[in-house]
């Protein structure tokens, strides 16, 4: 069994040996949380974490910024990378850390290492909150994880009288969610973007394709929608603080104010202060992400390689229909994730993956 040699966010001022953990070998047991505070300070789809067995040190923690989403919880997150880091219970003093930030020494190498992930991270038991994600989230699609089935709750299972969902109606939730129609009466003429706190709010316009538009972000079925995607890499799970990377691909033209001024970008970040509590963070020569300040959400990539798309990272979209995959406005790729051979969680990867 492989052995975790780290806990680190991307630009390393986060950094915490093995020790740490509760329980140091792998897989480290975890419950993906869909609830929505989890998913709007984090930008993520789901937010698993994995218990500490005390606080992570001074040097650590003075990196990040503490977010106090409820009288519960308090999140923290890198100041200057923007990963979700840990979370600390009000109630019991108890730490978490973000599942993302477990490092073996094989992929400290870094990127381009290319080394072939030894094995799961984390094992997911169960999934809990998909009321709050309407649609179920990502949830449906990871229910057979290597063999084992992983129930789904509504809210908790201590809290739930009637037990887990049942298959049926997992399966109609996986049929029904990506396959929304973008015509669809209840999607709403923009759609809203929002961080928890509301400091990185704004607006996206219908996609501008027509039957001739071509590229590898254009919808091959469904031109009223845009293409999303899951990636993988190292440099994603270590911004974000999660192994899956949700991204929606837009181009520029399409980004707008909450009062309808066109949102500019470009290599001077500075432009993009047309959103309130935007913070950036350069994490390659030619790529700058975008984290909101107050709450920590993971809010936008951008290539100066490919300047005509930007990536927003799908859990801070706020579909009219409450919809978490956002399936009237996105058409989900399942037949490949960015960046395979980077990653960790590999039976998420496979069961997400159309067979
Ligand atoms: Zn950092
Ligand atoms: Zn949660
Ligand atoms: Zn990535
Ligand atoms: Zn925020």
């Amino acid at each position: 069994m492989s052995v975790p040699s780290h806990l680190a966010c991307h630009c390393g001022l986060v950094y915490e040996p093995s020790s740490l953990l509760a329980n140091s070998s792998m897989p480290n047991e975890s419950i993906m949380c869909h609830c929505n505070v989890c998913r709007h300070t984090t930008g993520s789809l789901g937010a698993w974490y994995v218990t500490l067995n005390g606080a992570p040190s001074e040097k650590s923690l003075t990196c990040t910024t503490a977010y106090k989403s409820s009288e519960k919880y308090t999140r923290y997150f890198c100041k200057k990378c923007g990963c979700n880091v840990f979370v600390r219970s009000e109630r019991d003093g108890r730490w978490l850390a973000c599942a993302g930030i477990l490092e073996r020494s094989e992929e400290s190498k870094g990127e381009g290492s290319h080394v072939k992930a030894k094995g799961n991270v984390t094992n997911i038991t169960c999934h809990w909150y998909l009321d709050d994600a309407v649609d179920g989230g990502i949830a449906p699609f990871l229910t057979k994880l290597g063999g084992r089935n992983v129930p789904c709750y509504r809210t908790e299972p201590s809290i739930e009288d009637n037990g887990p969902l049942k298959e049926g109606d997992l399966l109609q939730l996986q049929e029904t969610s990506l396959t929304q129609p973008s015509s669809s009466p209840g999607r709403g003429r923009m759609l809203e973007v929002s961080c928890y706190c509301g400091g990185c709010q704004l607006l996206i316009a219908p996609p501008p394709y027509n039957s001739t538009s071509e590229g590898w972000f254009v919808p091959k079925a469904d031109h009223g929608k845009y293409y999303a995607r899951l990636c993988c890499c190292r440099s994603c799970r270590l911004t974000l603080g999660f192994t899956l990377q949700p991204w929606t691909y837009i181009p520029p033209s399409q980004f707008f104010t909450v009062d309808n001024e066109p949102i500019v970008f470009g290599p001077l970040t500075k432009e993009t202060r047309q959103i309130d509590k935007l913070s950036h963070y350069q994490s390659s020569e030619f790529v700058v992400r975008s984290f909101c300040s107050v709450c920590g959400a993971t809010i936008f990539y951008q290539s100066f390689e490919r300047p005509y798309i930007i990536d927003l990272s799908v859990g801070v979209l706020r579909s009219k229909m409450g919809n978490t995959m956002a399936g009237e406005w996105l058409d989900w790729d399942r037949e490949i994730v960015s960046k395979r051979d980077e990653a960790v969680d590999e039976a998420l990867v496979e069961a997400w993956l159309r067979k």
